[in-house]
């Protein structure tokens, strides 16, 4: 089996410790909005207004939502819920989808993630052959560095007897349909895409993660189709695909050092059709010429490569320490 390192090994424990340290209250039966004095008690927090915030807080983690908004913070990682925080008779309120797929996986893996343990991590690198992804002002190609990180993460899980395969391992090009088929041909347990960033602004610039949009609702912000709130095949995995977006992020986010774009939401064809808890990761703009930099840096794409394994192995450390 794989070891951890000390460090990496706390930083997932103190959501676990912080959450089983007191008994566990049901979960709201009926569907509808959660009210915050309710995760409040759940989780026991103390709760306070930050300015457009409610922040919930105790000696382990910290959430805060922003108000009127789809922003919210775990323990100062961003993450998006499907639907704005609102106010009602009961005071500031998300809903049931936000708490259930959202809040309550990331905050208490443990209540989430029985079943086997994960043996095999599919890894896709974005793009490749004729199709370039990406491409930044000094002509730096998306699909060579998208695949250059996936080779530093596969090394990275390997050596910690992690079995991992990938959708290509030179510059070819598989459809989004067959890098689905291979995930499902090999029996992936875990499903990471590996993309950097394009946009038409040179000022965007950050790091994200998405895992598919729970069924019924819309995707974030411009991501996906408007309007489509269909269901996915890998809506079954949608507390499995919370906990391990939010590893990946908050760890790219510590090790990257970029700015954090949250854990998002969207139906991309290679997560929403993945046969196992899936994410794909955005390691920075290739269209800012600042980042551009970065990503052309063996540097930078090691510490992205660094987050992304670390991401995935506290999700597997979690998994673990469930099935004792
Ligand atoms: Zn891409």
């Amino acid at each position: 089996m794989y070891r951890i390192t000390r460090k990496l090994f706390l930083s997932q424990i103190v959501l676990l410790a912080g959450c089983r340290s007191k008994t566990v209250e049901a979960q709201p039966s009926s569907e509808g909005p959660v009210s915050m004095a309710y995760l409040a008690r759940l989780y026991s927090m103390r709760m306070t207004t930050e300015g457009k915030k409610v922040v919930l807080r105790n000696k382990w983690n910290s959430i805060e939502i922003e108000t009127d908004s789809r922003r919210a913070w775990v323990n100062g990682t961003m993450i998006w819920l499907h639907h704005p925080c609102r106010k009602d008779g009961r005071g500031w309120v998300i809903q049931e989808v936000d708490f259930k797929k959202g809040i309550d996986p990331i905050l208490r893996s443990y209540a989430y993630l029985a079943g086997r343990m994960p043996r095999l991590v599919v890894l896709d690198p974005g793009h490749g052959g004729s199709d370039t992804g990406a491409i930044g002002p000094s002509k730096l190609y998306e699909k060579n560095v998208v695949l250059d990180i996936s080779r530093r993460v596969q090394a990275h899980l390997e050596s910690q007897k992690i079995a991992v395969r990938t959708t290509r391992s030179g510059d070819s090009f598989p459809s989004l349909q067959q890098r689905s088929d291979y995930a499902y041909k090999v029996s992936a347990d875990l499903f990471i895409s590996i993309h950097a960033d394009g946009a038409g602004d040179p000022s965007a610039s950050g790091v994200e993660t998405f895992i598919t949009t729970a069924a019924g609702c819309d995707s974030s912000n411009h991501y996906g189709q408007s309007g489509d709130k269909t269901e996915q095949r890998n809506n079954q995995y949608d507390a499995a695909n919370a906990v391990l977006g939010f590893s990946i992020q908050s760890n790219l986010l510590r090790n990257a050092k970029r700015s954090d774009r949250g854990l998002r939401r969207a139906r991309f064809s290679v997560i929403k059709n993945a046969p196992c808890p899936a994410a794909l990761v955005e390691c920075g703009f290739v269209t800012n010429p600042a980042e551009e930099s970065l990503l052309n840096s063996a540097d930078y794409r090691e510490a992205v490569a660094r987050g992304i394994s670390n991401g995935i192995i506290g999700y597997l450390t979690m998994v673990k320490r469930t099935r004792r």
